[in-house]
């Protein structure tokens, strides 16, 4: 089935074939078929990322390159000091804050928010490079109510364990809705600073469930985020 014109629409479908890439680019994102299985592409004036969507053998295809780069170079990591700070000083409820570009340099941006021990509402500021929120005691896990909500193009990270030593954070980059797991090097320059990465985030919603039954017994009923906003 061809399209009448070939513009472009706003999502793009490409195949990575060994003679090049066939196909239209998006406007918004891509899809791109490669021998790996299917990946999401998109390009902001902040952020590149190419993220595997679903991994499976495809025959004949080239190969295609994960890829999270962020055009002005990685987010110092004493600003999540500064924000994972702010969390600490109010582990009983949930915050947010996010990573703007301002032209010359990395800056926090608080918008107004509501947060209690087990919801957050917040209008997410546009434009932003990274989204950071607090799950007070819980673990740091991205719940459904976080997937709904984290529907933009950038880096997403939750903090969670903030009534221990040591907090937990998890994060990923998010493409239109969909996510991969990213490390701390891929976003932050400088030493992680008192906070457990958590591992790679299983990809299906029912390993989500089983790993956060498993690591968080005590909170599965209480969690937060998980039917509220957050
Ligand atoms: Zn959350």
């Amino acid at each position: 089935m061809a399209t009448a014109s070939g513009a472009p629409g706003p999502v793009g479908y490409l195949v990575n074939h060994p003679g090049g890439l066939a196909g239209v680019q998006g406007i918004g994102y891509d899809y791109v078929l490669g021998s790996g299985g299917l990946y999401v592409q998109s390009e902001s004036a902040h952020l590149t990322a190419r993220v595997i969507v679903a991994s499976c053998e495809v025959r004949g295809l080239a190969p295609v390159a994960d890829k999270v780069e962020l055009a002005h170079g990685p987010i110092p990591a004493r600003l999540f000091e500064f924000g994972l700070r702010w969390f600490q000083d109010d582990p009983g409820t949930e915050r947010f804050f996010a990573v703007r570009w301002d032209g010359r340099a990395y800056r926090l941006v608080v918008p107004e928010q509501e947060g209690t021990a087990s919801s957050l509402t917040y209008t997410p500021p546009a434009g932003v490079v990274a989204e950071f929120h607090s799950h007070g005691s819980s673990c740091a896990f991205f719940s459904k109510t976080d997937d709904g909500d984290e529907q933009g193009f950038r880096i997403y990270g939750v903090v969670g364990r903030l009534d221990s030593d040591r907090p937990e954070l998890s994060l990923r980059v998010g493409v239109y809705g969909h996510f991969a797991p990213v490390e701390w090097p891929q976003v932050f320059d400088g030493p992680v600073p008192g906070v457990r990465l958590t591992g790679e985030e299983p990809d299906s919603n029912e390993a989500r469930e089983k790993e956060v039954t498993e690591k968080c017994p005590t909170t599965w009923t209480t969690r937060s985020c998980w039917t509220t906003p957050g």
